[in-house]
């Protein structure tokens, strides 16, 4: 169908992102092709160290899956902030990472943990890593004709700490601001591994390099993840709008990175 139809058909999914922007009128597909009753796309499995998720996976059911909450537990944090849970029974992973909503948590997510994406057509089948999915506002790598039918992310590396932080001003809102942390440390104390990514923040998922760069070598300290958060705020140019201004959402960037990096850091094993 997609074939056949290219931009004129949308997939549908969940629906909890398409349905509102059709009864808004903001999109007006001539075809729905709904994906829901293919069940050999529902499955949720561990494979070679990574969390397999299909494209019809609930976001509900993928957050009380115990392999997520033990193997990747910042997925699970992450998919607590997706809306409320009526929203999660229905929505699928998929489609949010499909959807590509710059203030999602999911596409931080999938970027933090270098995630990779699996798109299918009747042209055939290609992986698409997380850091070249995201494109721009709603927009992503997927042709016209590509059906997103699996996620893979990687399970959190053993002795790995994670943080997940979000501001919204209602629970359940879309993030103002979303930051995904990970940190990895040597037995001499010093830190051998930092990504941060912000959401809500850019079009679409915006990892803090510099700010990473600036914890690798080191020891970790407060004093550090404010300066990284310090540091992550100056590259950003976020939207100001009705319900916050650029200013406002680029000091909040700064304290969620410091934030992200503190939870992350206190899920480290201790040293020695
Ligand atoms: P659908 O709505 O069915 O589809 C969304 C888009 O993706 C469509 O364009 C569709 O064609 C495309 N698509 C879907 N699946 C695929 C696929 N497998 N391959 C290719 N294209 C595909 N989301 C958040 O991230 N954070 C929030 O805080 C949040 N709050 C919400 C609050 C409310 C009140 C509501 C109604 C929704 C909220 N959402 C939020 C959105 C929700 O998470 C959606 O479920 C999700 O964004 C889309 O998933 P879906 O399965 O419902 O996709």
């Amino acid at each position: 169908m997609l074939a056949a139809r290219g931009p004129d058909a949308k997939i549908l999914a969940g629906g909890q992102s398409l349905m509102p922007l059709m009864n808004m009128r903001l999109v007006r597909p001539a075809v729905l092709v709904d994906i829901n009753h293919i069940r050999s796309l529902a499955y949720m499995r561990m494979e070679n160290g990574q969390l397999a998720i299909g494209a019809v996976a609930r976001a509900r059911d993928v957050e009380l899956w115990p392999a997520a909450r033990e193997r990747c537990p910042i997925l699970a944090e992450a998919l607590r902030w997706v809306g409320h849970a009526e929203i999660r029974n229905r929505g699928t992973v998929c489609g949010s990472l499909a959807h590509a909503d710059p203030a999602a948590e999911l596409p931080v997510v999938a970027v933090a943990l270098d995630a990779e994406l699996t798109a299918e057509s009747v042209r055939g089948r290609r992986t698409i890593p997380a850091a070249r999915f995201f494109l721009s506002v709603l927009t992503t790598a997927l042709e016209a004709d590509e059906v997103l039918t699996e996620v893979r992310m990687p399970a959190l590396t053993p002795g790995a700490g994670w943080g997940f932080v979000e501001f919204a001003r209602r629970r359940g809102d879309f993030a103002l601001a979303a930051v995904a942390a990970l940190l990895e440390r040597g037995s001499d104390g010093v830190c051998t591994r930092a990504r941060v990514v912000l959401g809500g923040m850019d079009a679409t998922p915006r990892r803090a390099e510099r700010a990473e760069q600036s914890l690798v070598g080191e020891r970790l300290t407060k004093e550090r993840f404010a300066a990284a958060g310090r540091e992550a705020a100056t590259s950003l140019e976020p939207p100001g709008d009705v319900h916050a201004s650029a200013e406002y959402r680029r000091k909040l960037a700064a304290v969620l990175v410091e934030r992200a990096l503190a939870a992350a850091a206190d899920r480290l094993p201790r040293e020695g």
